[in-house]
């Protein structure tokens, strides 16, 4: 007897009609003889209507309020999927993320799963009952209600898979798997059939909303095999494992965008130690996370810092680098919201050069002008204007030979590559 954990996201329970699907899967596979967990988010767009009245009071609410808040979303969606399985005459329990043994930290609104104590839920399934669990939610040791981030519910699912040690893990949504780029952005986008942890990560952490950063890294941290796959019809997905030497390996696996992000510049920061310290400090207090950084060549003792940050997190990030310029004495800092990350993501460029001097003249023959860029051992991720983000992405895509038509993943040299 198989324990599967299935987690359904946003839209796969946006309506009453779509919990009632729902419903109809977990007690198909009840009646396969599996032990059934699922894992289920808020309906359709639940939280930003959440968030929008949050902001109608408060540019800036007191996070654990807001934890208070955004964790009722969740628990709608649980209690009406258990009332639809009981309508269909079967046995099914919900368990908000503190009933469940969801034990996380105290950094509210972005808080980390820290262990899963799954007794209650473990006990309902045994007991021969689908058990629902709130995704997205967590408590404090304190006691304290806390939210794991946007698109937690997916790491919600990958902890309880863990912790009850399931046999499968199936994230089902909107699309059918993953995808060498947003399908809904690049209609010639290609579904892969595999992807590693590696890759995923940097896909996720790139933009790639289909898997949240923090489930692929539990998912890796603890060997849980995730099969991402559409709530919406029955064929496979896409599988996230450790890579082995059985993987196809394309040179480049996905292109990801990200317009998530504020573009924020210090401007005549003094050039001494102890100043981007100073900066990254202030922000990290601030739980403001940060993604890029640059920092300019330093003329007449002064230089120009920039940073990427989530623009949830802009109101605090903005209070902090007020703080941190007049303290250090820079000239001023500016926000920029209208920026956007493309990035190419692909294990073989370990392997392969050029892949950047290729990805840099496309975005140039496409009118792209880059400014800011970084790199992993695995990405090559740029800074761009955010209204040229589709022409970007669908250049890279094209010139990578991942479009559906293109005969092979590899970058042929008549596409501009030039990989030796
Ligand atoms: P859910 O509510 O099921 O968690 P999300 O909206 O969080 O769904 O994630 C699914 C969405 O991710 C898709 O609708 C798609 O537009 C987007 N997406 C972005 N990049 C990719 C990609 N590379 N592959 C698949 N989907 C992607
Ligand atoms: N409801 C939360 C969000 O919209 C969590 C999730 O869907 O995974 O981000
Ligand atoms: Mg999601």
């Amino acid at each position: 007897m198989q324990l599967v954990v299935m987690k359904f996201g946003g839209t796969s329970v946006g309506t009453t009609d779509r919990v009632m699907v729902v419903a109809r899967r977990l007690i198909e596979a009840k009646e396969r003889g599996d032990r059934v967990v699922a894992v289920v988010s808020a309906m359709g767009d639940v939280t930003d209507d959440l968030l929008a009245l949050a902001s109608g009071i408060s540019d800036a609410p007191p996070e654990r309020e807001m934890d208070m808040l955004l964790a009722t979303g969740e628990q709608v969606t649980i209690a009406l999927l258990a009332m639809a399985i009981h309508s269909l005459g079967h046995r099914a329990m919900s368990f908000t993320g503190a009933q469940a043994g969801i034990v996380s930290d105290a950094s509210h609104t972005k808080a980390r799963i820290q262990a899963v104590r799954a007794d209650r839920v473990l006990e309902a399934v045994e007991g021969g009952a689908i058990a629902i669990v709130a995704g997205f939610q967590g408590l404090t040791p304190e006691g304290e209600i806390t939210t794991l981030g946007r698109g937690g519910s997916d790491t919600t699912a990958v902890a309880v898979a863990a912790g009850l040690g399931a046999d499968v893990c199936e994230i089902y949504t909107d699309v059918d798997g993953v995808y060498t780029a947003d399908p809904r952005m690049v209609p010639a986008a290609v579904k892969l059939d595999i992807v590693s942890y590696e890759e995923m990560l940097e896909m996720a952490a790139a933009g790639a909303r289909v898997l949240q950063l923090r489930a692929v890294e539990f998912a890796r941290n603890h060997g849980v095999v995730l099969h991402v796959r559409s709530s919406f019809n029955d064929s496979p997905g896409t599988i996230v494992r450790e890579a082995d030497e059985t993987m196809e390996h394309a040179i480049i696996s996905g292109v990801t965008h990200d317009t998530s992000e504020a573009k924020v510049t210090i401007r005549d920061v003094p050039d001494r130690p102890g100043v981007a310290a100073a900066v990254f400090g202030r922000l990290a207090d601030s739980n403001v996370n940060v993604d890029m950084i640059i920092q300019n060549v330093s003329e007449a003792g002064s230089t120009d810092i920039s940073f990427t940050t989530p623009k949830e997190d802009l109101v605090r990030a903005t209070r902090a680098v007020e703080e941190v310029v007049a303290e250090l004495g820079a000239r001023d800092w500016q926000v920029d919201e209208t920026v956007a990350k493309v990035s190419l993501v692909g294990a073989g460029m370990k392997t392969h050069p050029g892949v950047a001097a290729t990805m840099f003249r496309a975005l140039a023959d496409a009118g792209v002008n880059l400014s800011m860029i970084s790199t992993s051992s695995i990405r090559i991720s740029c800074v761009i204007e955010a209204a040229q983000v589709e022409t970007a992405v669908r250049a890279l895509h094209t010139t990578f030979g991942l479009d559906s038509d293109a005969v092979t993943a590899e970058i042929s040299p008549a596409a501009g590559g030039n990989l030796n």
